[in-house]
């Protein structure tokens, strides 16, 4: 029997505003514990919300980019619940009224697991999303021995929520999804979202069903997964746990799990009948909103996306599908190439080689990153320009290039300090060739009759008396024309 995955996600993420949500305290990751904190945030008795309008404008930027529809009026809702971390014991979020509506997140190929970019079953496939809402984040617990420490820095700071639809096919396709997602958000300046410091979190919902079988099988959700290696493992053992409970014919039942990476292994959180009932309500502190002012604003912000850089990249600079991704994988790399590329002289797609290869792997061996480059793009445009040029090798480009990554001097200091530049001149090349073919007679006149051979060991000849600084393809050409001459 065969058997078919469905999964949704509910990622969380974190918003890159300088206020919390709903009070004037500070979003700064890291500070020292409760140091960020006030009545609203401490969900005082008394204590009034007021709205971070930045938070609504980043929310409504990420739908535009996501292709969403924008409520004309969004309003918040109190969620209630025994919250340990949040003592007003309910959530500020929206219910039925959420800021966005639909859209969709593109996959790309680069943001599959490596492994899995050979074969990905649904090329270019778009996972719809149900919606987009905002709500505030709750304390962070600390579990220590005997007690809990609660962290209220985080407490208020502005999350929004994207509900995917149930449409993602294997645990592959979740890991391109967040990568995909959080390459969007990157563009937008909408969230750091790493998922390393908590930025981005997300619920993974999961269920399996016999092939044909029509409805959804039952759904499981795993709670606050905090890594996107971790989303595939834990989803694909629950795939696996859940196929051989139903090969046993046993039933599954709605529930919620956790993952435990050390384990490998998904455990038992709560069943259906513990479901919550969070009596939702509009919160009477906080009017709706209407959106327009929200939508007009996020417009004049919305970036070139992803996408569209990549296809601009080959039709622009002529370089690869894969090389367009990878440039545009990262913006700080893709802006480096840019200005690189536009800086004329060289040709777009050789400075994309030298960016990908040269300078990438000596980013790698140096722990930098792009945005710690000791080389401007102007002095790599330099450097290409000379090999382009015929004036120095391409061999010897990689010498020049990792004395410049060393020690920051243009190209040309170091061409000319280590004497490589090639003779080029016509002039200089005609006297050598003329030399060499008056102290050869018999390789010339073997030539002469016919035998090939000889041409190399010419050429041998000028490069030996030039010092190996002879251009060895204008060599070649005058040598060819002034044996056939004479
Ligand atoms: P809930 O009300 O329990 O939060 P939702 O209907 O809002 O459930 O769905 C939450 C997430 O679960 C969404 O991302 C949705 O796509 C996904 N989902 C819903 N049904 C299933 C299912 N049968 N199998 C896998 N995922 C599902
Ligand atoms: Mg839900
Ligand atoms: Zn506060």
């Amino acid at each position: 029997m065969k058997y078919l995955t469905t999964i949704g996600l509910e990622v969380h993420v974190q918003l890159k505003t300088r206020s919390k949500m709903f009070c004037g305290c500070a979003v700064e990751y890291g500070a020292p514990t409760n140091t960020h904190t006030c009545p609203t945030c401490l969900g005082l008795p008394g204590a009034l919300p007021v709205m971070n309008g930045h938070a609504l404008e980043l929310t409504a930027l990420t739908g535009l980019m996501l292709g969403c529809g924008i409520a004309p009026v969004c309003k918040f809702d109190r969620k209630n619940y025994f919250y340990p971390d949040m003592p007003k014991n309910y959530q500020i979020s929206q219910y039925d009224l959420p800021i966005c509506l639909d859209g969709a997140v593109p996959l790309h190929d680069l943001a599959y697991p490596k492994d899995a970019q050979k074969s990905i079953a649904t090329p270019d496939k778009k996972v719809g999303l149900v919606r987009i809402h905002l709500e505030e984040d709750v304390a962070k617990s600390f579990h220590y021995d005997t007690s809990t420490g609660i962290d209220f820095n985080r407490a208020g700071t502005p999350l929004m929520e994207i509900v995917t639809q149930p449409e993602i096919g294997s645990p592959e396709e979740a890991f391109a999804f967040l990568t995909s997602l959080r390459q969007i958000l990157l563009y937008g300046g909408v969230s750091d979202a790493d998922m390393e410091k908590g930025q981005m979190r997300c619920d993974c919902n999961v269920s399996v069903r016999p092939e044909g079988q029509v409805e959804f099988g039952e759904k499981i959700e795993i709670k606050n997964m905090n890594t996107v290696s971790g989303v595939r493992k834990a989803l694909a053992y629950e795939i696996t746990r859940q196929t051989e409970e139903l090969e046993a014919g046993r039933k599954l039942a709605q529930e919620t799990r956790r993952w435990d990476d050390a384990s490998g292994q998904t455990f038992l959180m709560r069943t259906k009948e513990n479901a919550h009932d969070y009596r939702y309500f509009p919160d009477p502190d906080l009017m709706p909103v209407k959106t327009d002012g929200l939508v007009a604003s996020a417009r004049a912000a919305m970036p070139e996306l992803p996408a569209q850089k990549r296809a601009r990249f080959v039709a622009d600079y002529g370089v690869s599908p894969y090389d367009a991704a990878v440039l545009a994988d990262d913006q700080e790399l893709s802006a480096y190439f840019e200005t690189a590329a536009r800086a004329g002289a060289a040709k777009p797609k050789n400075v994309a080689n030298w960016v990908l290869n040269d300078l990438l792997s000596a980013l790698g061996g140096a722990g930098k990153t792009i945005g710690d480059c000791p080389l401007p793009p102007a002095a790599l445009v330099e450097l290409v320009g000379l090999i382009d040029a015929g004036k120095i090798s391409g061999k010897q480009g990689k010498e020049v290039f990792a004395e410049m990554f060393a020690s920051g001097k243009p190209a040309a200091a170091i061409v000319k300090e280590k004497g490589m530049e090639q003779l080029s001149d016509t002039g200089a090349l005609e006297t050598l060739v003329d030399q060499v073919i008056a102290a050869n007679p018999k390789p010339v006149a073997d030539f002469k009759a016919g035998n090939p051979a000889p041409l190399n060991f010419l050429k041998g000849q000028v490069m030996k008396l030039s010092k190996g600084q002879a251009n060895p393809v204008v060599t070649s050409e005058i040598l060819q024309r002034k044996l056939a001459e004479g």
